[in-house]
């Protein structure tokens, strides 16, 4: 049976591990959506090699500039804007889509297709982050149970597959794995000197540059605890993190008999795209982790005074209503303006922090009230953040 499938994000990392599976899967598979931000003539050559009835382009400057090269030819409708990304999500005649886009940017895709009726296979966690309590509105309480969300986070869908069918009053906690990123053994005075580079030397995954800074600072691992919350409807104080060097063992669950269940597999995120495109079966991929050849799986708990990222995303998950959003955008700010050299690693969760402790957190009824929250934290962290405040977030 053919699986029509669309993927958004097609020209980042998860897109492309997305169309490799897809290629990997040949017939089970037929691509007919893809989507990208501004790399549209990645976007072209993707086209051309998978022939979808339509694409989106969600910078619409890139757009005008796609549109008047007619790299596209004439059988390929091309959508524009963040409304071109929404019709292509809920449009046309998909059973699939993979959102692999990066950020709060993805989350009104992910309710497009959810609306529409379609089974969303998620990679782009701030869909549940920012919008975990629109998409239950959406889908009910139990959000995993009609089958309609995939997840495509590694340590998500390790958790997913081990509790497959079973209720979670059975289960004691999950644990979420993180890799400690490449600043594991780094003392907390040399934090403030780490250059992007070094950020962006990730030990174990290859991925995109938002989330390897994220593994580094641990707030990956603070939004995958928020994202872990909505998707198997646990409180948090029953999911755990811990740190894991080697990235082979993704996810665990600890039964109430005090049996703990691992999932095992090398860090590539095409194993948890090709579970999730070929659900409820089993593709045929590549062959397990060879136990033998492993030098040693270590397990250590989270250094929060040095990263503590990830205990302000699981305070601002309990917070609730606008926290998560808050939180998530400031991060994404704080981020870019790393990457760009105007702030220091420590500031990045400093930032964070500050711009929480400005936010009075109010319910979550709309989507306007995200998005007017998620306009806020970015503005403030901005601000903050171009006054450089080296002192009191290092301190
Ligand atoms: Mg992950």
């Amino acid at each position: 049976m053919s699986r029509r499938l669309i993927v958004l994000g097609a020209t980042g990392s998860i897109g492309a591990s997305a169309l490799d599976v897809a290629a990997e899967l040949g017939e089970r598979i037929e691509v007919v959506g893809l989507s990208c931000n501004g790399s549209w003539r990645e976007l072209a050559a993707l086209a051309s090699r998978w022939r979808p009835a339509a694409v989106a382009i969600a910078d619409e400057a890139a757009w005008r500039e796609a549109r008047a090269s007619g790299a596209f030819g004439e059988e390929v409708r091309l959508l524009a804007g963040a409304t071109g990304l929404v019709e292509l999500a809920a449009g046309g005649d998909a059973d699939i889509v993979l959102n692999g886009i990066v950020g709060a940017a993805g989350l009104e895709a992910t309710l497009a297709a959810l609306g529409a009726g379609r089974r969303v296979a998620l990679a782009n966690k701030e869909s549940l982050v920012v919008g975990g309590e629109l998409v239950a509105a959406v889908l009910g309480r139990r959000i995993l149970e009609r089958g309609m969300l995939l997840p495509v986070d590694s340590e998500h869908s390790a958790i997913w597959q081990l509790l497959a069918g079973k209720r979670t009053e059975e289960v004691r906690r999950i644990i979420l794995t993180a890799s400690g990123g490449p600043f594991r053994r780094t003392p907390a005075e040399a934090l403030a000197r780490v250059t992007p580079a070094q950020a962006l030397a990730h030990p174990t995954w290859d991925m995109g540059p938002k989330i390897t800074i994220d593994s580094a600072t641990l707030a990956n691992k603070g939004l995958e605890v928020i994202e872990a919350h909505h998707l198997f409807g646990l409180p948090y104080e029953r999911i755990d993190v811990v740190v894991h060097p080697q990235s082979i063992v993704h996810g665990l669950v600890e039964w109430t008999d005090g049996a703990l269940f691992a999932e095992l597999g090398a860090p590539d995120m095409r194993a948890p795209i090709r579970t999730a495109l070929a659900w409820p079966e089993r593709a045929i991929g590549p062959p397990a982790v060879a136990l033998a050849e492993l030098s040693g799986l270590t397990f250590e708990a989270p250094d929060l005074h040095r990263f503590p990222a990830l205990a302000l995303a699981r305070a601002a998950g309990q917070a609730g209503g606008t926290a998560p959003a808050v939180f998530n955008a400031a991060n994404e700010v704080a981020v870019a303006l790393f990457l760009e050299g105007a702030v220091g690693f420590p500031d990045i969760a400093g930032l964070c922090g500050r711009v929480l402790d400005r936010h009075a957190t109010h319910p979550v009824d709309s989507l306007a009230t995200l998005m007017e929250a998620d306009r806020w934290a970015r503005e403030e962290t901005r601000s903050l953040g171009s006054r450089r405040p080296s002192a009191a977030t290092r301190s």
